[in-house]
């Protein structure tokens, strides 16, 4: 992942403005996807929702042409399964499965600013395993986000994350973190998901950070498929990835990407 070399760059009340409005469609698509996730449907279908959906607002895909190793992302959404932990790339022969679980990341770009967002479902019923991953993962998201305040500071963010997913016995995905966002998908600060409360960077309101836990069932190391996009547990353990694209203001926090 690229970071520019620069520093955090402050957000005006205008900007967060237009950031609410790209962040509120990538909730809607997100929010509207739990209605369309099914057993049988492809990760192609997440995807070809997700672009229509983006088009019929007249905005603009944020993750086709993103570059990576080898390729640009050549889709909208990223759709991981079960073990893939992000970077999933859609295909028209990969059907959800009855007990799957399945993660989508998507973007917008909005007159110039992004949105990024990211939510495991469950596909029909899940073992017990699966759905208490999932609640913690977005547990863990939630705590980071009231961290995530105006003079606390960075490692109190992480370390809500890390306190969480590890005190319910699961692990950190350490390879991959959130991001400031804004005229750039990924600007400065990078957000750890693992650190020590009372460290790193002090939290100034006009900062917009994408929070994303992902969390593991097993261990924490993860691999890149031969693909160059899509990232699994190396221990072939299950993988949960929450996000949302949060606004420090003022007046407190708000999670821009809510519906
Ligand atoms: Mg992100």
């Amino acid at each position: 992942m690229f970071f520019k070399k620069s520093n955090i760059e402050l957000k005006s009340k205008h900007e967060i403005e237009k950031m609410r409005i790209a962040g509120r469609a990538v909730g809607e698509i997100l929010s509207r996807l739990a209605d369309i996730i099914k057993p049988g449907i492809s990760t192609k279908d997440i995807d070809e929702f997700t672009e229509q959906y983006i088009r019929s607002l007249k905005m603009t895909p944020a993750f086709k042409g993103v570059k990576g190793v080898s390729y640009p992302f050549p889709a909208c959404a990223c759709v991981s399964i079960n073990d893939e932990v992000v970077h999933g790339i859609p295909n028209a022969s990969r059907k959800l499965k009855q007990g799957d679980i399945v993660s989508v990341d998507t973007g917008v770009i909005y007159e110039g600013y992004y949105g990024d967002a990211a939510k495991t479902y469950a596909v029909g019923s899940i073992s017990d395993t699966a759905s208490k991953l999932l609640k913690i993962t977005e547990n863990s998201l939630q705590k980071a986000i009231e961290q995530a305040k105006s003079g606390n500071r960075l490692g109190d963010v992480s370390y809500a994350v890390q306190k969480t997913a590890e005190a319910a016995g699961f692990s950190i995905v350490r390879d991959f973190v959130g991001h400031g966002i804004g005229r750039c998908l990924h600007e400065e600060p990078q957000i750890p998901n693992y650190g020590k409360p009372g460290a790193g960077i002090k939290l100034l309101a006009g900062m917009v950070l994408a929070i994303e836990p992902m969390v593991n069932e097993g261990g924490y190391k993860v691999e890149m498929l031969g693909d160059d996009w899509t990232v699994v547990t190396k221990d072939g353990g299950l993988s949960a990835h929450f996000e949302h694209t949060i606004a420090i203001t003022e007046n407190g926090t708000e999670v821009l990407t809510a519906v």
